[in-house]
């Protein structure tokens, strides 16, 4: 069976932007694939936080993908740094990338930004994720549209890799990115991503009284008027399209069902349909909770086998083994 392989940052708690956008379509194809989800801790630690507790994010983000519905014989999900080959690949990728072509990336420009300045793990980030991408030989990766120039970079180290040894090393894979359909905006601005690393998203394991109160006070406008139309009405339309994802119909569909009702019905209708989406996810969350590290150490053992295979190859042309 081919080989699907996504991240998942440990920054935060899963939201509903990570289950509308993501999560839902690995649902969609899990049984065409082998599917392989990495829990990103390095690549969290890029922006480091001092009393941040990495695995216990990571335990409860792999405990709620497979109470999405994920199928634990079918979907090996692991820690990044649990498999230390994915550093020892970006360190033997690294000599053939610049250091100006990653100090040119727009992502390193505008975090480094943020922060004021930058870190060597920031710079030195897409060589970790283009390791990530081709330690399992994967077939199909999806990443965030934030991500685009970081699988061009990859693809290139890749090409500049496989050309140096003369030898076809490093598998290009197919690479989507979710359509924009599926970009889930934040509740109090609904003109920017709801993000897991910033506090104006839905989380998966929110109870019912948030889940209300958090769509309550979300952002709308004056016109109390259902229908499509992100640049005039952000708000309604990112609740249009998280109804239309939740109950399986077409934006123009949700448009129609809603049309004759004002926000307040809207946002109660939404509410309901939340919490019981939500509450089915927590409930099976409870079930794999005790289970987790369990399930990800056999994972890890699997995996690990692979990473190895892969990266003996790559030693052996470099005449390292
Ligand atoms: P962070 O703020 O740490 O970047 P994040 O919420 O953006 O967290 P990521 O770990 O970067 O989550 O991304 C995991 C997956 O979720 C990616 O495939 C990404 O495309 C998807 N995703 C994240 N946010 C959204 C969103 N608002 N709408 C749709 N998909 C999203
Ligand atoms: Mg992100």
């Amino acid at each position: 069976q081919p080989c699907f392989f996504t991240g998942i940052q440990a920054s935060g708690t899963l939201t509903l932007g990570n289950y509308l956008g993501v999560i839902c379509h690995i649902l969609e194809i899990q049984d065409e694939y082998e599917i392989i989800i990495m829990i990103c801790d390095l690549h969290a630690l890029t922006i480091p936080k001092p009393n941040f507790n990495y695995r216990e994010i990571g335990h409860e983000i792999a405990a709620l993908l497979y109470a999405c519905g994920l199928k634990e014989e079918k979907c090996k999900i692991f820690i990044q740094s649990e498999i230390k080959e994915h550093v020892e690949l970006a360190y033997l990728l690294s000599p053939h990338i610049t250091v100006s072509v990653l100090s040119n990336m727009i992502q390193y420009k505008e975090k480094k930004r943020e922060q004021e300045s930058g870190n060597l793990a920031l710079l030195t980030y897409p060589v970790l994720m283009a390791a990530d991408i081709f330690l399992y030989d994967a077939d199909l990766v999806i990443v965030g549209q934030d991500q685009t120039q970081h699988l061009e970079l990859a693809t290139n180290i890749a090409q500049k890799f496989n050309n140096f040894y003369n030898k076809n090393l490093l598998k290009i894979p197919k690479f989507t990115i979710p359509h924009l359909g599926a970009k889930i905006m934040g509740l109090k601005n609904p003109q920017k991503k709801m993000s897991k690393s910033e506090n104006d998203f839905l989380a998966l394991l929110d109870d019912s009284q948030t889940i209300t109160k958090k769509i309550k006070e979300a952002e709308t406008d004056s016109e109390n008027k259902i229908y499509y139309d992100p640049a005039k009405k952000p708000g309604i339309s990112n609740f249009l399209t998280i109804y239309a994802l939740l109950s399986k119909q077409e934006i123009k569909e949700a448009e129609k069902e809603l049309q004759n009702l004002n926000y307040h019905q809207f946002k109660l209708k939404l509410i309901d349909l939340l919490n019981e989406k939500l509450g089915k996810i927590q409930k099976k969350y409870i079930d794999y909770q005790p289970r987790i590290k369990e399930i990800l150490k056999k994972n890890t053992e699997y995996l690990k086998i692979l990473a190895t295979q892969k990266l003996n190859l790559i030693k052996k042309e470099i005449k390292f083994n």
